[in-house]
């Protein structure tokens, strides 16, 4: 079944994991800006990574058939020196105009600390001014319903910033709700073992429906698995969930949220089985 990945980090993955993904019906994928695992030393390599997620990986995902989307930002977890951030910032504009430049992301908060509210609410302003989509990273274990709260309640103070064009991505079973009652789009990150499995993403699904909800691997250079998403489909298979809700929360809905960027296309993948 054709699927589409709205948040994996190719850049940490190998080119096998491309024919892989394009094997088991990946069509399309959006790559957040994140940590890569190291702090950078300079802001300019940030110039390289953005120069990486909108030239050079995009060519290796068409070599597979698969298209390639990207979202700029600095993370959480590098924003903690606001003087080296805002310079990042000042870089993201002169890229937003490429072509597979869907939006501002992963943007929020590691461990909800001051400055990094400080660069998440200069990251939000910045997509108001743009016009850009917002793709949310939010905090993991005991910080994730604190730090979900603040970054809704950083959004919302912004003013300009429609929720329903805000992917909040992280959702578990005690996150999940208010995102959704609050408006924003909701993202089940599927991870292998830990945190949220495919079979926990089931039973979300079974508990909360499939209205503004996606599923994605967020698959990068630690332990992950660039397949998630077709197996999360296979297990909501397995318990007897119709191809049509599968289709809606591995294909259709994120095609609906990242089509309000009219730069994303997934009309040429529309030949499925
Ligand atoms: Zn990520």
């Amino acid at each position: 079944m054709r699927y589409i990945d709205p948040h994996i980090h190719m850049i940490s993955r190998t080119t096998d994991d491309y024919a892989r993904m394009a094997n088991a019906g990946c069509v399309a994928i959006t790559e957040p800006a994140f940590w890569a695992g190291f702090d950078r030393s300079s802001p300019r390599g940030f110039y390289d990574y953005f120069r990486h997620l909108t030239e050079q990986e995009p060519a290796r995902a068409a070599a597979y058939g698969i298209k390639h989307y990207a979202w700029l930002c600095i993370n959480p977890k590098e924003a903690e020196d606001v003087g080296f951030a805002r310079e990042v910032i000042a870089l993201i504009p002169e890229f937003l105009d490429r072509p597979n430049v869907v939006g501002i992301g992963e943007i929020g908060l590691n461990k909800n600390s001051r400055n990094e509210l400080q660069i998440l609410e200069e990251q939000i302003a910045l997509a108001a001014e743009y016009d850009q989509l917002i793709l949310v990273h939010t905090p993991h274990l005991e910080d994730k319903l604190k730090g979900t709260k603040l970054i809704m309640q950083a959004i919302k103070a912004n003013g300009r910033i429609d929720p329903g064009r805000v992917l909040i991505d992280h959702v578990e079973e005690h996150t999940v709700g208010i995102v959704l009652d609050e408006g924003f789009w909701a993202g089940m990150t599927l991870y292998p073992e830990t945190k949220c499995t495919p079979q926990r993403a089931a039973d979300i699904i079974e508990m909360y429906g499939t209205e503004r909800i996606w599923i994605n691997s967020a698959g990068d250079w630690g332990p992950s698995d660039p397949l998630a998403v077709p197996k999360a489909q296979r297990e909501m298979a397995r318990r007897g969930h119709s191809p049509q809700t599968i289709s809606r929360i591995s294909f259709d809905n994120p095609r609906a949220f990242l089509s309000a960027c009219s730069k994303f296309d997934c009309s040429d993948g529309a030949a499925d089985a």
